[in-house]
């Protein structure tokens, strides 16, 4: 392989031998202006793990309030209680919007200021009753943080009752971006810090429930905290190995206008890159189509993506924030996406258990 930037050549030696990166490699990368040469060495880790194949996951978000305590500074999505826009969903509601060819649920939502854990609880078992096939996905480690604050319910707690009602995965929001100046700036310095987060995936992965990590970037960060926090998770999976699957989040500007415009497709191929190539001990690296669309998604799969996530109908989050791409793509179009970048589309469930590969 030849570079333009001959810093990339030690580091392809390395990628080569399938030797950890270090973070001064990790910032070489965000860095450089060859960002074709990062996008092979990115697509060779990933074509060395999974061939050709690309994942997708037919599932159903379900978002059960807006209303959130807090008031972070790059979220659309929040209301308080009694303000215009904020609803409330009832278990039934929930119940009803799972339909039959769902595979997984996503359920992740504001922090409430009374609904009881016990609510959570009833709303994970009325699925697992209603839809004994689907698996589910709930709750980030800032929400488990969440029902400590307020109920003062350890998380080993409220994980081990979560799992008994029929949780199974967790996803990985809530860490934003691990910088103490990025939390105090953006105020979600009231929510679980880096250490919090990480002690919780750490006890949902003892406790056998996999787990996925994010990153939101594209906002106010400097490229040596994006490095930072994949360096903290690639430790963090190192010391407790549950995690299944990274979801970098480009940021979207929404109403909340942090900076003009959403970050360019060249910044989140970038970010995708970088994150296969340091985070060797992840099984998965995502390339989240509702957020990037399905053009830059389609070519982020020659740039270490390997997985585009879902179907996603109702994404209420993404899409209050402004998210263009339509809520609803179906099937044919998760495999048309995946098949237009010349790869294999493999439908998944949520533990990555092969459901049908198709041609
Ligand atoms: S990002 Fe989450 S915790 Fe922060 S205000 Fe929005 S809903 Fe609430």
């Amino acid at each position: 392989m030849r570079f333009s930037d001959p810093r990339l050549e030690p580091i392809w030696e390395k990628v080569r031998a399938s030797e950890r990166l270090s973070p001064e490699n990790g910032l070489t990368l965000f860095e450089t202006p060859d960002l074709l040469g990062l996008g092979r060495m990115a697509d060779h880790a990933k074509t060395r793990r999974e061939g050709e194949r690309v994942y997708f996951v037919i599932n159903r978000h379900i978002t059960p309030t807006n209303v959130c305590v807090l008031s972070c500074a790059f979220c659309d999505f929040a209301r308080k209680k009694g303000q215009a826009g904020a609803y409330e969903h009832t278990i039934e509601d929930m119940v009803g919007m799972v339909r039959a060819e769902v595979r997984e649920v996503h359920i992740v939502g504001g922090h409430h200021p009374d609904w009881p854990f016990e609510y959570y609880e009833r709303v994970i078992g009325a699925i697992r009753a209603a839809h004994p096939g689907v698996q589910i996905k709930a709750f980030t480690a800032a929400e488990i943080d969440y029902f400590w604050r307020r109920w003062k319910i350890e998380p080993r707690e409220a994980l081990t009752r979560l799992k008994a009602a029929g949780l199974q995965s967790m996803p990985g929001g809530g860490a934003e971006i691990f910088s103490p100046r990025l939390a105090k700036l953006l105020r979600y310095n009231t929510k679980a810090a880096p250490e919090r987060w990480c002690e919780i995936h750490g006890i949902a992965h003892a406790l056998g429930i996999r787990t996925n990590a994010t990153m939101l970037y594209g906002h106010v960060e400097t490229l040596a905290e994006r490095v930072e926090h994949l360096i903290r998770l690639r430790e963090q999976q190192d010391a407790s190995g549950g995690f299944l699957t990274f979801v970098p989040l480009a940021y979207q500007t929404g109403t909340t206008k942090l900076v003009p415009r959403q970050t360019p497709p060249t910044d989140s191929l970038r970010t995708i890159a970088v994150s296969r190539l340091l985070l060797d001990n992840f099984p998965h690296v995502e390339a989240y189509w509702v957020v990037i669309g399905e053009e830059t998604t389609s070519v982020a799969l020659h740039f270490g993506a390997d997985d585009v996530n879902g179907t996603l109908e109702d994404e209420r989050i993404q899409h209050m924030a402004g998210a263009q791409t339509p809520a609803g793509l179906a099937r044919e179009q998760l495999l048309r996406m995946i098949r237009d970048a010349g790869k294999q589309p493999v439908e998944r469930d949520a533990l990555y258990n092969v459901v049908q590969v198709w041609n």
